[in-house]
């Protein structure tokens, strides 16, 4: 019996889970005490040496290689403090997950004796046979290997397991010819970008020399948990993270009584065992909770510098996977697990600060602060209107198509939300209109032409993939189960191009002897403002009067699936944009367009095999034995006779339906990877839906006793 296999195991997880409490008033010390900060560097290293790593790591200059063996020996003794045996480059491939392979410090040094040792060379630079990894077409198999090389400006940290632990140095990964074969690579470079466009915007606005920018990223991760017995026996779960079947359960989210509600004694448990495990790893996670869906959590860190965030996102991701099984659980990162259930995103709050911590997107209390913000802010709503196709291709996935467009995920169409107070503050610069708004409470501004600015922006809006919150915008399209390098990246990268553009034109119009800084950036507003209002868009996303309205009235793109939005990736005006700014060469976007292709194909090619595979050797199989069964029993009864009628019925149609299935799997549409992926959209997909609505259909009247696979009823409301 299903239910009872649950219960014994949500009984038994106590006595699984090894861990033991940490004090709460030691919680502190445990922050990122698992972490090579510079502090610890510098307590190990001599001034000198110190200083030139320093160099490194502020004005990113080359590590002396005399240096590397000094430090390389500091960050040795410091991880066999903490319990390493090994180390490895952590790098981040094009797959979207992290890579790591593992090296020992231990080397024979001659009759029986080994000493421990790592050198500079290994510290800055690594070949990992990386040769299985998607290259695109970068790098040919037969060709040489890619190398990794230490990322300095992320801390080096240490991943433990039960037996021991690990060193782990972040990391790029590239050609030999020096071409970016993972995400953080573009990460960096667009972080640059970022960095060299906003300067000079800001020295117009009277900052002082040297300030550097970085973007901040805050990540919320929605997961799903659920018992690991109903996970082995869903194939589906196993090989595709989704459910391939499954009637929707009598009790769905319509109650809404999980979302927010008290979390469960075995889910917090599990929560808190991640969270100190993050904590070791200098992850500042702040907020834990449940989310819309029975079975689905939240967990959300405080922002960081953006290529940090970036690696502790990762992190995140990998913790909470491992803890789960700790605890009997598994946890689905996947964007959709259950159809007709709400599904997972991971919304990126992405705004940009200096080092010396002031918000760019913060309104801010003097009228100055206020032109600034209001030149930024612009710069983002023009960013987004020119490249909706990037910021859609971005998050693009065979998953994330089940969520984007569905009706509690943001639509596929890109826009954004300003909330009414700021929309009506750019109305009014739009109108020429200045002065005091009709709100109470708004700050003066003592200048003619530009209008008070709200504090914080109050108003809610959870249907826009795009929205403004207060001191950030909130990227809500990201999918749960993705790598946020590269949308981070795109960020980045469009809007650096705004900023750059704005910029100019605001250095223009102050050539005119006229011209204030207060009125050149209200007349630059105003112009750029009334050009693309179209994007803001501050109702409801999910209705179906908007996708009329975006499309047809205001023109914008809506790309409702991966394959409409990839092929954007390297259109002119993309290529150009990605060269323009340093982030990726032709040859590197088209790999990653190439691979995007491919993942696609995969996925749903393992999607339609794995569901052709369950209808016909579990699904069929349980229909027949129980009109066996009925068979049996002498047909006199009227129940009888229309039960297995029924069941024949639903039977034989699956039977059809699981034949043109197999045609379509055999068939793979072609040798390029581009018509093969077009062929799993509009051809295997809907063949498996097909067979899964017989198969739905058949989970209601086939006996549960007969049924092969836990239920969503089961798998969902486990506690
Ligand atoms: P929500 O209501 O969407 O849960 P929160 O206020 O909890 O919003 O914040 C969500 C995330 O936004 C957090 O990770 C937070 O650290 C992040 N965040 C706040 N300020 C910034 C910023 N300046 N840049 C980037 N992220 C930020
Ligand atoms: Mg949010």
């Amino acid at each position: 019996n299903q239910d009872f296999d649950v219960n014994s195991a949500a009984r038994n997880w106590r006595v699984d889970a090894s861990v033991s409490a940490t004090p709460s008033e030691l919680v502190n010390q445990l922050f990122a005490s698992d972490v090579l900060t510079l502090d610890q560097l510098k307590a190990r290293l001599s001034k000198p040496d110190y200083r030139s790593l320093q160099a490194t790591l502020e004005r990113g200059e080359t590590l002396d290689s005399s240096i590397a063996d000094t430090v390389a020996l500091a960050m040795k003794t410091w991880a066999m403090e903490k319990g390493a045996t090994h180390y490895t480059h952590w790098f981040q491939p094009l797959t979207g997950s992290t890579a790591e392979k593992h090296d020992s410090f231990l080397n024979p040094a001659g009759d029986g004796v080994a000493i421990m040792s790592f050198s500079g060379k290994e510290l800055i630079q690594a070949e990992p046979d990386a040769s299985s990894f998607p290259s695109g077409g970068l790098r040919a198999t037969f060709e040489a290997r890619g190398y990794t090389a230490w990322d300095p400006s992320s801390p080096a940290f240490i991943i433990r397991h039960a037996n021991g632990a690990t060193l782990c140095i972040p990391s790029v990964f590239l050609s030999w010819t020096g071409e970016a074969l993972d995400l953080k690579i573009p990460l960096l470079r667009s972080i640059e970008a970022l960095n060299k466009a906003v300067t000079p915007a800001l020295s117009l606005f009277g900052a002082s020399e040297g300030t550097r920018i970085s973007s901040t990223l805050g990540a919320e991760q929605e997961y799903f948990l659920i018992a690991e017995e109903y996970y082995y026996r869903r194939p589906d779960l196993v090989m595709t993270g989704r459910t391939l079947f499954g009637a929707k359960p009598p009790r769905g989210q319509e109650l809404e009584d999980h979302y927010f509600g008290a979390i469960p004694d075995r889910v917090l448990s599990f929560m808190t065992d991640a969270e100190m495990q993050l904590y070791a790893l200098g992850i500042p996670v702040k907020t834990r909770h449940n989310e819309v869906a029975p079975g689905q959590f939240e967990i959300a860190p405080i922002f960081e510098n953006s290529n940090i965030a970036a690696d502790h996102q990762q992190l995140i991701m990998q913790v909470l996977r491992s803890t789960a099984r700790k605890y009997g659980l598994v946890c689905l990162m996947h964007e959709k697990p259950f159809a007709g259930v709400n599904g997972s995103g991971k919304h990126c709050n992405w705004s940009m600060g200096t080092d010396a911590g002031e918000n760019l997107l913060d309104p801010g209390e003097t009228p100055h602060r206020n032109m600034q913000f209001l030149f930024f802010c612009t710069a983002v709503i023009k960013a987004v209107d020119d490249h909706q196709d990037l910021l859609r291709a971005c998050v693009a996935s065979a998953s994330n198509d089940h969520r984007l467009g569905a009706n509690e995920a943001p639509p596929a169409i890109i826009s954004i939300f300003l909330g009414s107070e700021l929309t009506d503050i750019f109305d009014r610069l739009a109108s020429g209109k200045g002065g005091r708004g009709p709100e109470a409470g708004l700050l003066g501004l003592g200048s003619s032409v530009l209008p008070e600015i709200p504090v914080h922006a109050g108003d809610r809006n959870r249907t826009s993939p795009f929205a403004f919150t207060g001191n950030k915008f909130e990227f809500r399209a990201v999918g749960s189960s993705q790598s946020i390098s590269f949308p981070i990246t795109v960020l980045n990268l469009i809007i650096a191009d705004a900023i750059t553009q704005l910029t100019a034109q605001l250095q223009e119009k102050l050539g005119d002897s006229e011209a204030t800084l207060d009125s050149a950036v209200a007349e630059l507003v105003k112009q750029t403002y009334t050009k693309y209002k179209r994007i803001i868009f501050n109702g409801d996303g999910y209705s179906e009067a908007w996708h009329v309205e975006a499309e047809q009235q205001r023109g914008l793109l809506n790309l409702r699936t991966t394959l409409d939005a990839i092929k954007h990736l390297n259109s002119e005006k993309n290529l150009r944009l990605f060269e323009q700014y340093n982030v990726l060469n032709e040859r590197e976007l088209g790999a990653r367009q190439e691979i995007m292709y491919d993942i696609y194909f995969k996925t749903v090619n393992i999607e339609g095999e794995t569901t052709e595979y369950m209808a016909q050797t579990q699904i069929l199989p349980a229909a027949i034995s129980y009109l066996a069964e009925l068979g049996d029993v002498e047909i006199k009864s009227k129940a009888v006779k229309g039960v297995a009628e029924e069941v024949v019925e639903i039977a034989d149609e699956l039977y059809v339906c699981l034949r043109s299935l197999r045609e379509q799997n055999e068939a793979l549409g072609g040798d390029e990877v581009h018509d093969k992926a077009h062929h799993m959209r509009d051809h295997v997909l809907p063949a498996m839906h097909e067979v899964r609505r017989a198969a739905d259909r058949l989970e209601k009247v086939v006996s549960s006793k007969h049924w092969p696979l836990p239920t969503y009823r089961q798998m969902l409301f486990v506690k």
